[in-house]
């Protein structure tokens, strides 16, 4: 009995030795209960709050840019912040695991609003081929599979990406525009008629390539466009 239960506890330690079970924002230990991030920073999460009203200030990025039913954010990101970490985790330091739940914890929100109630598909903004292939993986399609998950909401995958373009960081808004409105095609677009969608991004800033999507998107006939990112980086 002794020897079967060290020999667990030994198998436990070796697990967590190789893949700790660690909250993906303080760093602290996870208990049993707790997945990806501890409660007390789910708790702490800067929620934005955005979707359970019509107007704000996400939606007003969109504002006589391009005609969508409704737009929110889940988080507040601000530099060297919690919410900055977390995205870096997803991004960069291959954490999928913090995309999923974050989608998850973000899809529960959504699910409280009046104005996300009809989603038919959930709609990942496309990575390039080329950042595909570097990272591995599409952080957006990540945050999807989490929404998927907590709103039973399926994702289309058939937004894909054209040509690659190059580093937006030095041009201005209008260059940049010009960069990205030709560089998404859909695949089956049909599949998408008469149908509501929810356009899927990590952080909104200028709002260009989610606009550039929403563009390509809205020639499909009466189609309904949402948009929805896990972060807000207001200025
Ligand atoms: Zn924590």
């Amino acid at each position: 009995m002794l020897t079967k239960m060290l020999k667990k506890l030994w198998v436990n330690n070796l697990i967590n030795l190789f893949y700790p079970n660690v909250c993906q924002s303080c760093g602290n230990a996870l208990n049993q209960q707790e997945e990806v991030i501890c409660i007390s920073c789910e708790l702490r999460l800067p929620k934005t709050g955005f979707h359970m009203h019509d107007e704000n200030p996400v939606s007003r990025v969109f504002w006589g840019r391009i005609n969508i039913k409704a737009a929110t954010s889940f988080l507040f990101f601000s530099k060297q912040g919690k919410v900055q970490n977390l995205i870096h985790q997803l991004k960069y330091r291959r954490q999928k695991d913090v995309g999923v739940e974050l989608g998850r914890l973000f899809g529960i929100e959504l699910q409280k609003s009046p104005f996300y109630k009809d989603i038919d598909f959930i709609i990942p903004v496309p990575l390039h081929p080329k950042k595909l292939r570097k990272r591995g993986y599409n952080q957006s399609l990540v945050i999807a599979e989490g929404l998927k998950e907590s709103m039973g909401v399926d994702v289309f995958t058939g937004l894909q990406r054209k040509i690659h373009s190059s580093t937006q960081t030095k041009k201005t808004r209008y260059e940049r525009w010009e960069n990205v409105k030709d560089i998404f095609k859909i695949e089956n677009p049909e599949e998408l008629e008469n149908k509501s969608i929810l356009l899927i991004d990590d952080v909104l800033t200028t709002g260009a390539t989610l606009e550039a999507c929403a563009t390509v998107l809205s020639d499909v006939p009466n189609i309904s466009i949402s948009i929805a990112t896990l972060a807000y980086a207001h200025n």
